[in-house]
């Protein structure tokens, strides 16, 4: 049987300012899917990177009066960084103005398109949103004329420009989209990208002026007086960092993990849907490439109730980085605030009060103080060693644990497949909460006291007991793995009698604050 092929992605930032927690949000939630997919047995690739050839980044480097080569450098750096505070497994990190495979992939998508005869020279002239990076039609423009993400009144630009005939593809991306082929989530998402598609789809133009573009970014092949769009440039980075547009090997990657793959999963942003749900797989239609299978979209977090975004980072301060946070209070404990109080939609407040608070309830007071529990019992009641044998038949009492047991995995399966990872947590902390009603009801120590003056059918019970307890412990630690990697592995070692016993209890979650 053929082991199932997931191919995983973040959007790639632009980098004129170093990371923020908003963009860590995506980062731990393509981790999460990527390690519960992993741990399903299924071959997986999850790939993240930087955008490196927006025009934000040269007005950015023009504004440090720095090179734009230097600014992208450190700021990508800062991005790659957050490997290890964060926790994340990315098979792959590509750059696109510096990685030697993206150039010849993003030019051999061009030309597959000019050659399906989708990309066409015209005048033009539009509102223009830089931070954006689009062209707005009047109507799609807030009050006042300003771009509805930025609040900024958009420059009118006039140009000749290269154009992707996008009006081409609207029935077949409605049907797409519509009929779930392509997967959009949550539904509100997937409407929103109807009823953009139903208002009509305008051709849009894939190239700048080099003059416009201060000469950064990729030229249009054959026509070197223009760069190509930095979103049509950034969004094939989901095929170039494979090896499309490569030969030899390189092309067999591509093949392996783009064409190959079962799923195609893209973690978005709300504000870059319609790149995703439209352009992105319009431009593979017309290259006549595979398209993804799902979009997963997440909102954003707020600071105070404002969106967080690069230009306001340093209003919140750097004790807001995810590096930062994570360095003050833990990785695990930065993970948990995000998977944990972040709601599939609607926008979520961060507060380090908030973080604290949820990591010492849930993660010092809940889970660590179960293991710690299960493990003290063990050691008091069994020197360390667990019942050997078979497990008995469950008495009444622990049936509520085993069927949470049981019935974790699926459910927070099913949410995962629906990027509700919140849900996902709560299926298995109810596992948590029927391990600490089991303990309550079973209580151990009455049956251990029973037994000392002989009570043998005490002894069996208190058995029986201890083992549902660390299976429950155990599974667990399975359970929460792909959220928070590092108490997992704690939680696991403090239930492993392999050497046989169980290690002396310790700590597991020391609280924070
Ligand atoms: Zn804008």
């Amino acid at each position: 049987m053929r082991t199932e092929r997931i191919y995983i992605s973040t959007t790639i930032p632009y980098v004129n300012a170093p990371p923020h927690l908003g963009f860590a949000l995506e980062l731990v939630q393509a981790d999460v899917l990527a390690r519960q997919h992993r741990l399903a047995g299924r071959e997986v690739r999850f790939q993240t990177g930087t955008d490196d050839n927006s025009l934000k980044n040269v007005l950015a480097a023009e504004a440090d009066g720095i090179s734009v080569g230097e600014l992208v450098g450190r700021n990508a750096a800062a991005y790659a960084a957050l490997r290890e505070p964060l926790a994340l497994s990315f098979d792959d990190f590509i750059r696109t103005s510096s990685d030697p495979r993206h150039r010849p992939g993003v030019e051999r998508l061009w030309r597959a398109c000019l050659a399906s005869g989708d990309l066409y020279q015209k005048d033009y002239s539009g509102r223009y949103c830089v931070g954006c990076e689009q062209f707005y039609k009047p109507a799609e423009l807030a009050p006042g004329g300003a771009c509805p993400e930025h609040g900024t009144r958009p420059e009118r630009v006039t140009e000749e420009n290269w154009f992707f005939r996008l009006s081409r593809y609207e029935a077949r991306l409605h049907d797409l989209i519509g009929s779930g082929r392509l997967r959009i989530e949550p539904a509100a998402r997937r409407n929103e990208a109807l009823a953009f598609i139903a208002g009509g789809l305008d051709d849009f133009s894939a190239s700048r002026s080099v003059a416009r573009a201060r000469g950064w970014g990729i030229p249009v092949p054959g026509d070197p007086g223009q760069v190509i769009y930095v979103w049509w440039d950034a969004l094939g980075n989901y095929v170039t960092a494979l090896g499309y547009g490569a030969g030899g090997d390189r092309a067999a990657a591509y093949r392996h993990w783009w064409a190959g793959s079962s799923r195609r999963v893209h973690l978005v942003g709300k504000g870059v849907l319609r790149f995703h749900a439209v352009y992105w797989p319009a431009i593979l239609l017309s290259a006549g490439l595979p398209l993804p299978t799902d979009i997963g979209v997440h909102d954003y977090l707020t600071i105070g109730g404002r969106k967080i975004s690069k230009s306001a980072a340093g209003a919140a301060g750097p004790a807001s980085g995810p590096a930062e946070l994570a360095g003050r209070y833990g990785t695990d404990a930065v993970r948990w605030w995000l998977l944990r109080d972040v709601p599939r939609s609607g926008d979520a407040d961060f507060a380090a009060g908030r973080l604290v608070a949820r990591a010492n309830e849930d993660l010092a007071n809940g889970l660590g103080n179960l293991v710690s529990r299960v493990v003290t019992m063990v050691h008091r009641y069994r020197q360390g060693r667990l019942p050997s044998g078979p497990a008995g038949r469950a008495d009444a009492e622990a049936r509520p644990l085993a069927a949470a047991c049981r019935d974790a995995p699926g459910r927070a399966g099913a949410a995962l497949d629906g990027y509700d990872f919140r849900a996902a947590i709560a299926a298995w902390w109810e596992v948590v909460g029927q391990a600490n009603r089991y303990i309550e009801r079973a209580e151990p120590w009455r049956l251990a006291a029973a037994e000392r003056v002989g009570d043998a059918a005490a002894g069996r019970r208190l058995d029986a007991a201890l083992g549902a307890l660390t299976r429950a412990c155990r599974a667990l630690a399975d359970g929460f793995s792909p959220f928070v990697p590092g108490l997992a592995a704690r939680v696991a070692a403090a239930c492993d009698d392999s050497a046989g016993r169980l290690p002396a209890p310790q700590a597991l979650f020391p609280r924070i604050g």
